[in-house]
């Protein structure tokens, strides 16, 4: 894990100790970035709260002091108590976190680390919004109001943009978080009466953001068919980028009969592909639809779609909208990396945050700006963790004790447990943290 981070990032603890923290300067026992690193553990172990944070790190090993220590090139005397770390979070602004997370991306990016996954050149963005906590009452002017029979719900959603990586990873660049800004007019008012926000509203305030960002990234959105409207053809358009979306019959309905009634007349646009497992895909696609949208502009988009069936004869059906051309040679990459590969944001970015002990849906602050802060924490754990997972270091680890990954750690879980009981019992070479060393390092991402 170390030489994954230092390899990886050999400037973290630099940008960490750079944190905007407007503690009282006088009066601070720790350092920055030993606090940063504090939070970070919280998810990289994959503690469930806070307080097990406290017990598995203060009681539970004579190592965890001196390891932190040197991941964080501190030297703390004693260890934080239970209420330091979201006093520190409460005294570093959002911005400050994600600062640090654009770091990193920067840093992936200039390694060209995520390449490989790259679709027709272009950095793919899977683009998706989940649930983050729910309440039964109003727990801040900005709560999303959500009408169930008698009952209203109050709740907080987050819209992610996560780039595309090799091996499944997938690297978290943007959150915007979905709330009703206008606050005070819904103090007292039904949900009806509040207009509400919503991941399309959000994509309008995240994807200029991430532009301004990365000016030169020429990105391709992930998307599902929610946003398979014409204010997102717009969007992608002005920022210079590209999408693939999921076409869905309902969504637009007349281009689905444009496509359906086309697509015999080109039976040359087809590709069948049959794989070892007995699996057989079979791609078609018809160019350049004509698609007027609800504000009248006219859009060029061409479809794609896959049939796919398993050796015990199951079939499942996909299709997609997309600008960029569909040609013999790019139909199965956009398939893959721009359809396919979208359920990675759900099943890798949420999900698994969710079901695994990093744990999205605690929430370890009520305070609005904290759990905000929390969560992007998380985001930069969520980042060395795949890192450590999918990177060859581990596989060769593996290799040297002559079993494969998954029986050497059991699960990916267990690889977290390991990591706890290394920072609490096993002290830490110093060689591991040689920068120079772990720069030479070939640290590649794996995907078998
Ligand atoms: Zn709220």
């Amino acid at each position: 894990m170390v030489q994954t981070v230092r390899h990886f990032f050999p400037q973290l603890n630099t940008w960490l100790e750079r944190l905007p923290d407007t503690r009282d300067r006088d009066r601070r026992v720790y350092a920055t970035r030993f606090l940063a690193w504090w939070g970070i553990a919280l998810y990289l172990l994959q503690l469930g709260s806070r307080r097990q944070l406290d017990y598995d790190r203060r009681e539970g090993g004579p190592q965890v002091l001196t390891n932190l220590n040197r991941l964080a090139e501190t030297q703390q005397t004693t260890l934080p108590v239970h209420d330091t770390l979201d006093h520190f979070l409460g005294h570093v602004p959002l911005t400050g976190w994600e600062r640090v997370r654009e770091q990193m991306v920067q840093r992936l990016l200039r390694m060209k680390a995520l390449d490989a996954a790259r679709l027709l050149g272009r950095p793919v963005l899977l683009l998706d919004a989940t649930g983050l906590i729910c309440f039964h009452r109003r727990h801040c002017p900005q709560c999303l109001m959500q009408r169930h029979g008698q009952h209203t719900l109050y709740l907080h959603h987050v819209l992610e943009a996560k780039l595309l990586g090799p091996a499944g990873v997938v690297v978290s660049l943007g959150s915007e978080f979905i709330e009703n800004a206008d606050a005070a007019d819904a103090r007292g008012r039904s949900a009806e009466e509040v207009k509400q926000d919503c991941e399309l509203k959000a994509l309008h305030r995240l994807a200029p953001r991430i532009k301004k960002t990365y000016p030169q990234l020429p990105f391709v959105l992930a998307l599902d068919s929610l946003y398979g409207v014409g204010p997102v053809f717009a969007l992608t358009q002005d920022l210079g980028w590209s999408y693939v979306v999921t076409f869905q019959e309902g969504r637009t309905p007349s281009l689905w009969q444009e496509f359906r009634a086309l697509r015999p007349e080109c039976p040359e646009n087809a590709l069948t592909r049959t794989w070892g497992d007995g699996r057989g895909q079979r791609f078609r696609w018809v160019n350049q639809l004509a698609y007027e949208d609800s504000d009248g502009r006219c859009w060029k988009l061409n479809a794609l779609e896959c049939t796919e069936t398993t050796a015990d004869h199951e079939r499942q059906y996909f299709a997609w909208l997309t600008p960029l051309p569909v040609r013999r040679k790019t139909v199965e990459a956009l398939a893959q990396k721009g359809g396919r590969e979208r359920w990675k944001v759900e099943n890798e970015g949420f999900n698994r945050q969710k079901n695994s002990g990093l744990n999205l849906e605690h929430v370890y602050s009520t305070d609005p700006e904290k759990w905000k802060a929390y969560y992007v924490v998380r985001q930069l754990a969520f980042i060395l963790v795949q890192l450590l997972e999918r990177g060859s270091l581990l596989r060769r680890l593996a290799v040297e004790w002559g079993r494969p990954v998954w029986k050497l750690f059991g699960s990916l879980k267990n690889v977290a447990r390991r990591l706890l009981d290394s920072v609490r019992f096993v002290p830490w070479e110093a060689a591991w943290f040689d920068a120079r060393q772990a720069g030479k390092l070939r640290i590649g991402l794996d995907s078998s």
